[in-house]
């Protein structure tokens, strides 16, 4: 791989297995009512690399890409944008109307290598392990910015967290991290709430049982004011918008698919705010990065296989056998 102008080609360390690189292999999303997002009509060409986060070290830089250490070891921000709409200009890549995501519309983190456009995409990750670091650039990220938009409510509230996969918590930890208090996990999976109690929640909810929400209820000491959706699926967003206080805010994550099922006149009734909330910006990755610096953040579980299990691991992870993050590697010392 040559790099040209700024690109800049990483030797891959770690490479996160994330739910949309899922997505990116069916070839898009149901967005209910019989309607499908499809990334081929989006211009996305196949073959594509999966993979949005990555770890690596410098192997070539471009002739504008300026001095770069080769020994120096870099998480990789994927959400790349164009650099000249009106929401690159605002510093929201992520948000971008043209985007060229790494490992969604452009090659990304599943290889030995891996192409950046520009050097001002790479965050240095010191003495971090490769595993810790790499899930930073999605599930570190998307929780970060989740967060920061409830940010007024985490301390004085519990936050409840809708699904406890890799991002659920990726979140709990964040939330510590940030000094807010301890969330309630919501997850059908026993694992998972176990998972989740271990890692700190103040609870964990079951949301197949009848009264889930008086027991979310319970455990925030009353009506919450910030539930996020780390699912996305119809039935996890209705119990996200009715676990809700007056004035809450929902916050929509997760990708899996469907139409929403909330009540249209209960929206202004109890004053609720639905926010998306799609990766995160550029600024808030490096806001996030000088966090996990200092330590604050204690890791996820990880468990590691070699990159040429990859199809493999996406399997269990789409059967919901994951717990934490799953991470691709190069060499033999992979944990799976
Ligand atoms: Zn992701
Ligand atoms: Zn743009």
């Amino acid at each position: 791989m040559i790099p040209e102008g700024t690109e800049v080609v990483l030797r891959v360390t770690a490479a996160g297995v994330c739910h949309s690189d899922l997505h990116v292999r069916e070839g898009g999303f149901d967005l209910g009512h019989g309607r499908r997002m499809s990334y081929e009509e989006r211009g996305v060409k196949l073959p594509l690399v999966v993979g949005h986060e990555t770890t690596g070290q410098v192997v070539a830089a471009g002739p504008d890409a300026g001095e770069i250490d080769p020994d120096t070891h870099y998480v990789v921000y994927p959400w790349c944008g164009c650099g000249s709409c009106p929401a690159c200009k605002d510093g929201n890549e992520q948000l971008c109307v043209t985007p060229g995501f790494l490992g969604v519309h452009r090659d990304g983190g599943y290889a030995t290598q891996i192409r950046v456009p520009h050097p001002k995409y790479l965050f240095e990750i010191g003495d971090l392990d490769p595993t810790f670091a790499a899930p930073l650039a999605c599930s570190g990220l998307t929780t970060y910015s989740a967060l920061k938009k409830v940010e007024p409510t985490l301390k004085s509230h519990r936050t409840v967290l809708i699904g406890g996969g890799g991002l659920g918590l990726m979140c709990l930890q964040l939330i510590k991290a940030l000094g807010g208090q301890a969330p309630v996990v919501v997850d059908i999976d026993p694992t998972k709430r176990a998972a989740a109690i271990e890692a700190g929640a103040a609870a964990s909810v079951d949301p197949a049982d009848k009264d889930a929400i008086a027991q979310i209820h319970a455990a925030c000491d009353g009506a919450p004011m910030a539930a996020i959706d780390f699912v996305g699926a119809p039935a996890t967003s209705e119990l996200g918008f009715d676990v809700l206080g007056k004035g809450g805010t929902l916050i929509m994550v997760g990708l899996f698919g469907g139409a929403t099922p909330w009540a249209l006149p209960l929206i202004p009734m109890k004053s609720v705010s639905v926010r998306g909330s799609y990766t995160g910006s550029l600024s808030e990755f490096d806001e996030l990065m000088t966090l996990v610096r200092t330590g604050a953040l204690s890791p996820i579980p990880t468990r590691t296989w070699p990159l040429t299990q990859a199809q493999e691991v996406m399997d269990l992870l789409e059967d919901g056998k994951i717990i934490g993050r799953a991470l691709l590697i190069n060499d033999a010392e992979a944990t799976g």
